[in-house]
């Protein structure tokens, strides 16, 4: 399955004159500014489908359907969107290729990248926490006056130190 960039849809939109795609499946006549037929969606026989030049879209005043020229293709040639926007663009002579999203491949590369990035980034911080973390232990043991007294100061007693992940825990995991 091809994916193309989001300008494709405007392209092909622009490329393809309502007016002229309508009327290869239905015959218009021209009332004012816009076109009237018989809607090829439902029976009739008094014209209530209308196509609007200016707003490239078609209603029907009978069964209600409406929508831009992607949806006539779809609804008349019962496609699903991409292949409606496929056909629409073969009809237009425009080069599908030129909008392909060559960069799939690409984001999922990308993807990889800030996963690995992430792996890394998580795990320098987990070393520095762990690096801290023992500098902290040691400045307990050595009891480094420094440390106690800004331990105290702060009031972190040996409880807080273990809560907050200060301190080495059994499950080795560091919350610091
Ligand atoms: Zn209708």
């Amino acid at each position: 399955m091809a994916y193309y960039t989001d300008d494709f849809i405007e392209e092909v939109i622009s490329q393809n004159d309502i007016v002229e795609v309508v009327s290869e499946y239905v015959p218009l006549t021209k009332r004012g500014r816009n076109f009237m037929g018989l809607c090829p969606f439902h029976k009739e026989k008094s014209p209530s489908f209308c196509v609007s030049m200016d707003k490239q879209i078609f209603k029907c005043f009978g069964c209600s359907k409406s929508g831009n020229v992607i949806k006539f293709i779809r609804e008349i040639e019962n496609m699903e969107f991409l292949e409606a926007l496929e056909f629409l663009a073969d009809k237009a002579h425009i080069d599908k290729s030129r909008y392909v999203v060559k960069s799939f491949s690409k984001e999922t590369a990308k993807e990889n990248h800030n996963s690995n990035l992430r792996d890394t980034i998580l795990k320098i911080n987990k070393d520095t926490a762990m690096y801290y973390h023992n500098n902290l232990i040691y400045a307990i043991k050595e009891k480094n006056e420094l440390v106690i007294e800004y331990l105290n100061k702060r009031k972190l007693d040996i409880k807080a130190i273990t809560k907050f992940g200060l301190r080495v825990c059994k499950r080795k995991s560091i919350t610091l």
